[in-house]
């Protein structure tokens, strides 16, 4: 069999897997709560608080979307005329065309232009959420966090560039195998290394401080046989209002972080609602499931990026004779956004799933309707959430259940319980 007969047993594979999985590991059986009790929490919830909500969301969706066209249009343009891999060539010249420069240099030029080009949106949206008072950065601040993010990305893509490139010179005929296992185990290598390497140049954090909270949370996780070393406490409200919480890491490098703001807006009783939830995510290894799921993709994605590419028309767009030059990356980088805006949908859907699953977890754990109710009251508010957001926008994005679905599953669980 050919590298090309193999490519596409590996690919029909890999898709097979990634069905399983999710046929296994998502908990699809989980409908949300009825509407009817979503419309009751709808209705119960301060029309001041819906109304300001709806306004700050509708004030962020013009640029958001024109963000996401012109990004795609940009992508579009680099890749699928000879722009981009111009560009490349540009970049590559004072280095007398070398292949390492072509990809790294080149490379990341690519994603610059494209991340420059979006930029006046990025500054739009920190102009909204200054306005509604959900930003505390100042301009300062959130130049100072766009440069971080650039170094951040620059590194781990240079990094990407140059050894997805050197396997294709190495192994001209099987790149695609030795790409794709690369693939994988980058997003694994991230999975643990982010919490430890990258999350730190962005905030500090600290144990959460001795004292009867601490040791309510810390003993919810022994009783959920989650075994937590330390709540940890991220200084976000260098940057924001919002409240937030999440796990990240895995194994050694797992941890439930609390950010700072919720321990100052919220009641013991929420925060404990939230850790409750995170462990809920702990408990059922979401992180180490997101990171398989992520592994697998990515090695799909590659060998999927080989077989398009032996695609004359498309080689012939991009003004390439190979999809194996770095001349042909933004031509690369074009079908991953496009096949990143096609699956959005899909990984929301995914991510809803998960997420109400760790909910029912958490008033599992607590066995408090109240708290949690009172808790994503508390989101909604703080974070000036739409909690009923328009349907459309829902299915295509939403990671998480709306807030008026959040509220109408825990009376859903009081009423079972018979609370
Ligand atoms: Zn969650």
């Amino acid at each position: 069999m050919t590298p090309r007969g193999w490519a596409l047993l590996a690919l029909a594979g890999l898709t097979v897997a990634l069905v399983v999985l999710a046929a296994l590991l998502i908990p699809w059986h989980r409908p949300p709560a009825p509407r009817a009790d979503q419309l009751a929490a709808l209705g119960d919830l301060p029309a001041e608080q819906v109304a300001r909500g709806r306004e700050f969301r509708a004030a962020l969706r013009p640029g958001g979307y024109t963000a996401l066209a012109v990004g795609l249009l940009v992508a579009l343009a680099l890749g699928l005329t000879p722009l981009g891999s111009r560009l490349v060539e540009l970049v590559g010249r004072p280095f007398g065309g070398h292949w390492a420069a072509q990809a790294v240099l080149g490379g990341l030029a690519v994603v610059l232009v494209a991340d420059l080009v979006t930029l006046p949106f990025a500054a739009w949206r920190q102009s909204v959420l200054t306005r509604y008072g959900l930003s505390t950065n100042g301009w300062n601040g959130w130049a100072v966090d766009l440069l971080k993010s650039y170094a951040v990305s620059a590194v781990i893509g240079a990094v990407a560039l140059f050894g997805f490139y050197a396997v294709i010179r190495l192994a001209p005929r099987w790149w695609w195998a030795f790409g794709a296992a690369g693939a994988a185990l980058l997003v694994v290598l991230l999975s643990f290394v982010l919490p430890v390497l990258v999350e730190p140049v962005f905030n500090r954090f600290t144990p959460m401080e001795r004292g009867p909270l601490r040791t309510e949370l810390m003993s919810m996780a022994a009783r959920d046989g989650v075994p937590v070393r330390d709540v940890l406490v991220a200084d976000a409200s260098r940057r924001t209002r919002a409240v937030n919480a999440y796990v990240s890491g895995l194994g050694p490098t797992r941890r439930v972080v609390v950010y700072d703001t919720l321990l100052t807006e919220a009641t013991p009783a929420e925060v404990t609602a939230v850790v409750a939830h995170e462990l809920g995510h702990a408990k059922d290894s979401d992180v180490a499931v997101g990171t398989l799921t992520g592994a697998l993709g990515a090695a799909a994605a590659v060998v999927a990026l080989y077989l398009l590419g032996s695609w004359g028309p498309l080689l012939r767009l991009a003004g390439v004779d190979s999809v194996a030059q770095p001349r042909a990356f933004p031509l690369l980088l074009a079908l991953v956004t496009v096949a990143g805006l096609v699956a959005a949908p899909v990984q929301a859907l995914m991510s809803r799933r998960v997420e109400a699953r760790a909910d029912a977890h958490a008033l599992a754990l607590t066995g408090d309707p109240v708290a949690f109710e009172s808790m994503q009251r508390r989101l909604g508010s703080v974070n000036l959430g739409d909690p009923d957001p328009p349907r459309w926008e829902y299915l295509y994005s939403a990671s998480h259940p709306s807030t008026v679905e959040r509220m109408a599953a825990a009376r859903a669980y009081a009423r079972e319980a018979g609370r």
